[in-house]
C-alpha cells in the first residue's frame, strides 16, 4: 500500500502544527458543529477535522466515527495536505490504487468515498483537513463543494481564534507575574529615591512615564507631584525637548546605563529661562532575567560649583593679566617645603636671566644691606601672624650690580581643607622711577628751599635794624611796618622749613635730637605761645602733670604747634580748642580737640600723606600745602609713637600722637 509522501516543508508545517497547542485536547462544541454541519451539508455519516501529526491523524472533531486517530500511513488527509490548493476527492477508494488497500477501507470504518479541503493557516502550512466520508460511492456536487470549503475556512479560522485566545492567556498570565514582580521593585525603588540627598526620580515604560520622583527631583524640574503617572514629554516638555526622552529611551531598550558630567542645558525653570549645570544618569533597572522595567534618573545640581569655579577660573585670568600689563614680578614660596617659585619678571627684576634658577634666600641676599633686615623681619612677622605687608626697598642686581629700588606686598595663606600646605605668595614692582622721581623733587625742593633761606634771613635782620631806628626815633608808622614784615617773614621760614623738612624725610636725613624732658612743660611752651599768638579762638591747656620723656623736645613741640595751628586754621572763630596731655600705661597722650569742620571717614586715613589735602569748598579759603601733618607723622614715627586723628565731619577732629613715657 502506498503512503502519502510527506509534504516538502514538513518540519515547519509540523512545528506550525504544534504551535496551536490543539493536539490531544478535549472536543470543543465549536469544532463539533462544523463537522456536523459538514457531514449535513454533503449528506456523508462521517465528517472529520483532522490533524495530520507526524506519526497519526489525530481528529479534533469526528463526527459519525469512533476512533479519535488513525495512524498516519492509513491517512487520507496525510495525500490531501501534499496540495494544499486543491480538495481532494475520491469517489471509490476500493477503486483507487492509493487506498484499495487500506485497512480503513478493506475494514472498518470501510470507507469508499472521501473529499477533504486541506487546513491552510495563514503561514501557507497545510496543519491537516476537513473530510466527510462515506460508506458508499458519491461525488460532491459543486454547491457541496464550496461549502465544504467555506467550512474549512471557518476551522481555520476558529483555529487561529483559539491560537490567539491562548497566547493572550499565557501573556495575560506573565503580565500578572511582573506586575507582582514590578509593584515589589517599585516600592523599593521609591524608598531609595526618597532618601537619597540626590535628585532622584523613576521612570517606567518606553514612553518614560514618571512614576515617582523626589523632592529634590521636582524642584530640578521645577514641577510638583502633579507630573507622577504622565509621560515624559507631556510633564516635562521643555526637558524633552533637550532630546532626554530618546536617550532614556535608548537605555530601556538596551539595558546600557548613560552618564553625563558638566552637561551645560538652558531650560524654562519656574517660568523663567535659566541656565544648569548637571551630573547626570540614566540607569536601567533589571528584573531577574535581564528584562529592564524601569530607568533611574539621577540628577546632580553643580551650577553653583561651576560657576564658582568659572568666575574663579575668569578672575584668575584677570589677575595674570593684570600681573602682566603692570609688568609685576610674582612669587610662590610653600612655608614648610620652602619649594620656591618665582616668575621670569621677578629674576629679571633681581638682576638674574629668566631661565636662571633661583632661590628664595637669592631674593633676600639681592637686598641692600641697609635694608635687609628691616624687609625679612616684615616678612617674618607677615609668615607668623598671618598678616600682610608692603614695604619699599633698594636691591642690587646680580648680574650687572645695578641698583633699583622695589615695591614688594606679600601675604601668607593658611593651609587649606584640602591639604595643601601654607604658602607665601607675592609681587614685586619696579619702583626706581618713582624713586628717581621723588629724589629729583627732594633735591629741588631742599636747593630751592636753602636758596630761599638765605635772603630771608638778610630780610629779617635788615628788618631787625629798620625796628631799632625806628624805636629810637618813636617812629609809630615805621615800627608798624617793621612788625607786620617780620611776621610774614616767619611765615615764610616756617614754610620753608616744612618743605626742606620734607625733603630730608624723603632721604631718611631727618636727625633728631634725643633728650629727657618734661611732657608738662612742652605744653606750658606751647600755651604761651598760643596766647601770644593766637586771639581768634578760645585755647584752653588742661592742666599737665609731671610727665618725663626722652625725645626731640623741638620737634615734638613742632607737632604740637602743628596741631594747634589746624585746629584754629580749620575750625570757627572764637569756638574753643582744648589741648590736653594725659598719661595711660606708661604712654604720654597728647591730644588737641577742636569745634571745626571735621574730617569725613574716607579722608581720615589719608590726612597724614605727602601733600594731602581735603577738598571741599571751605578748604579753598583756607591756604597749606598738605605737608604739616606729613612731616608730624615721621617725626612721631621716629620716636617710635603712634599718631592719629578721630572726627566727625561738621563736628570737630580730635588730633592726638602718643609717645612712650621715660622712668
Ligand atoms: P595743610 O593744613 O597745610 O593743608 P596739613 O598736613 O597740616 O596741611 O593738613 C592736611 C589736611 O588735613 C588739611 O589740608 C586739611 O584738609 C586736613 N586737616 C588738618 N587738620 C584739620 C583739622 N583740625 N580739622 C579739619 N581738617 C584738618
Amino acid at each position: 500500500m502506498p503512503t502519502a509522501p510527506l509534504p516538502h516543508n514538513e518540519d515547519e508545517r509540523l512545528a506550525a502544527l504544534y504551535s496551536y497547542h490543539i493536539l490531544d485536547t478535549a472536543t470543543e462544541k465549536d469544532f463539533d458543529e462544523l463537522t456536523e454541519l459538514a457531514s449535513a451539508i454533503c449528506g456523508t455519516p462521517i465528517a472529520l477535522i483532522s490533524l495530520v501529526d507526524k506519526n497519526r491523524q489525530w481528529f479534533k472533531s469526528h463526527h459519525g466515527l469512533a476512533v479519535s486517530e488513525t495512524d498516519r500511513a492509513l491517512s487520507f488527509c496525510a495525500h490531501a495536505i501534499n496540495k494544499p490548493d486543491e480538495m481532494l476527492q475520491v469517489e471509490d477508494a476500493q477503486k483507487d490504487k492509493r487506498f484499495q488497500e487500506n485497512a480503513l477501507v478493506t475494514g472498518d470504518p470501510n470507507i469508499i468515498f472521501y473529499a477533504g479541503v486541506p487546513l491552510v493557516d495563514e503561514g501557507g502550512y497545510a496543519l491537516g483537513s476537513l473530510c466527510v466520508i462515506d460508506r458508499e460511492r458519491r461525488t460532491l456536487t459543486d454547491v457541496q463543494q464550496s461549502a465544504l470549503k467555506i467550512l474549512a475556512a471557518q476551522v481555520i479560522s476558529k483555529l487561529k481564534l483559539r491560537k490567539k485566545l491562548l497566547e493572550l492567556e499565557v501573556a495575560g498570565k506573565r503580565i500578572n507575574k511582573l506586575n507582582t514582580l514590578l509593584t515589589n521593585k517599585e516600592q523599593e525603588a521609591m524608598q531609595i529615591i526618597e532618601h537619597t540627598p540626590l535628585a532622584m526620580a523613576l521612570h517606567v515604560g518606553e514612553d518614560m512615564t514618571i512614576r515617582f520622583a523626589n523632592k529634590i527631583m521636582l524642584k530640578a524640574w521645577g514641577k510638583n507631584e502633579l507630573v507622577f503617572g504622565m509621560p515624559f514629554n507631556k510633564a516635562l516638555p521643555e526637558l524633552a525637548a533637550l532630546d532626554f526622552p530618546r536617550t532614556m529611551r535608548q537605555v530601556y531598550r538596551k539595558g546600557i546605563a548613560y552618564e553625563q558630567t558638566e552637561a551645560h542645558m538652558s531650560y524654562m525653570h519656574e517660568g523663567q529661562l535659566k541656565e544648569f549645570y548637571y551630573n547626570y544618569g540614566f540607569t536601567p533597572l533589571k528584573m531577574p532575567d535581564g528584562q529592564v522595567w524601569g530607568i533611574l534618573n539621577t540628577a546632580h545640581d553643580i551650577t553653583k560649583v561651576v560657576k564658582g569655579r568659572q568666575t574663579v577660573e575668569l578672575a584668575e585670568e584677570r589677575l595674570r593679566l593684570a600681573v602682566q600689563s603692570a609688568d609685576l614680578g610674582t612669587f610662590y614660596l610653600d612655608v614648610d617645603t620652602h619649594e620656591f617659585v618665582p616668575s621670569a619678571r621677578l629674576k629679571e627684576m633681581l638682576g638674574f636671566t629668566a631661565d636662571e634658577p633661583i632661590s628664595y634666600q637669592a631674593t633676600i641676599d639681592q637686598i641692600t644691606e641697609e635694608y635687609r633686615d628691616k624687609v625679612v623681619n616684615a616678612i617674618d612677622a607677615a609668615i607668623k601672624e598671618g598678616a600682610s605687608y608692603d614695604i619699599e626697598y633698594p636691591i642690587i642686581g646680580y648680574h650687572d650690580k645695578q641698583q633699583c629700588w622695589v615695591r614688594a606686598t606679600g601675604k601668607v595663606y593658611p593651609s587649606t581643607d584640602d591639604g595643601k600646605s601654607p604658602f607665601f605668595s607675592g609681587t614685586l614692582l619696579d619702583i626706581t622711577e618713582r624713586k628717581l622721581d621723588e629724589q629729583r623733587k627732594n633735591d629741588f625742593i631742599g636747593m630751592v628751599s636753602h636758596e630761599l633761606r638765605s635772603p630771608l634771613t638778610s630780610i629779617s635782620g635788615y628788618i631787625q635794624m629798620l625796628n631799632i631806628k625806628a624805636a629810637k626815633n618813636n617812629d609809630e608808622t615805621i615800627l608798624d611796618i617793621a612788625g607786620k614784615a617780620k611776621r610774614q617773614v616767619q611765615r615764610m621760614l616756617t614754610l620753608i622749613s616744612g618743605f626742606l623738612d620734607v625733603a630730608r624725610m624723603g632721604e631718611g636725613k631727618i636727625k633728631l635730637n634725643l633728650k629727657r624732658f618734661d611732657m608738662a612743660a612742652l605744653v606750658k611752651e606751647a600755651e604761651d605761645e598760643s596766647l601770644a599768638t593766637v586771639t581768634s579762638h578760645r585755647v584752653v591747656f588742661k592742666p599737665v602733670v609731671f610727665t618725663p620723656v626722652e625725645a626731640d623736645q623741638d620737634k615734638i613741640l613742632q607737632v604740637l604747634t602743628n596741631f594747634i595751628n589746624n585746629a584754629v586754621k580749620y575750625s570757627p572763630k572764637d569756638s574753643a580748642i582744648q589741648v590736653a596731655c594725659l598719661t595711660r600705661d606708661n604712654i604720654a597722650y597728647v591730644s588737641v580737640t577742636d569745634e571745626g569742620m571735621g574730617i569725613a571717614p574716607k579722608d581720615q586715613p589719608h590726612v597724614f600723606d605727602r601733600f594731602y589735602r581735603v577738598e571741599s569748598e571751605r578748604m579753598n579759603t583756607v591756604k597749606g600745602f598738605g605737608i604739616g601733618l606729613y612731616i608730624c607723622k615721621e617725626i612721631i614715627a621716629r620716636h617710635g609713637g603712634q599718631i592719629g586723628v578721630d572726627s566727625e565731619l561738621g563736628k570737630g577732629s580730635t588730633f592726638w600722637f602718643q609717645i612712650p613715657v621715660t622712668s
